[in-house]
């Protein structure tokens, strides 16, 4: 089986305000800036960020697969909407 991912808002991890794009590089930040994401596909343990771009472009080739966002503690009711359209077709 491929990687498990998450698309969730983008949170800075302790001591970081910033990540890239495993692949692109993209900026990720939460505060609000230009030409920066707020949110991506990550890692279940948000050690890896990916941006929309590339999730799309190389999920078929690292066989990725996404799955729901278990750490809802402190993301607000957006996140509880329905999954995106990706995973449906992905299920
Ligand atoms: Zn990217």
């Amino acid at each position: 089986m491929g990687v498990p991912l998450i698309h969730r808002r983008y949170e800075p991890a302790a001591g970081n305000d910033h990540d890239h794009c495993a692949f692109c590089w993209a900026k990720f930040m939460a505060e609000d800036y230009p030409d920066v994401l707020h949110d991506g596909y990550t890692t279940t343990d948000a050690s890896h960020w990916i941006c929309d771009q590339c999730f799309h472009d190389f999920r078929e080739r690292f066989r990725w697969h996404l799955v729901p966002d278990a750490n809802t503690t402190d993301l607000t009711n957006r996140w509880s909407a329905p999954l995106p359209a990706v995973y449906l077709r992905l299920s």
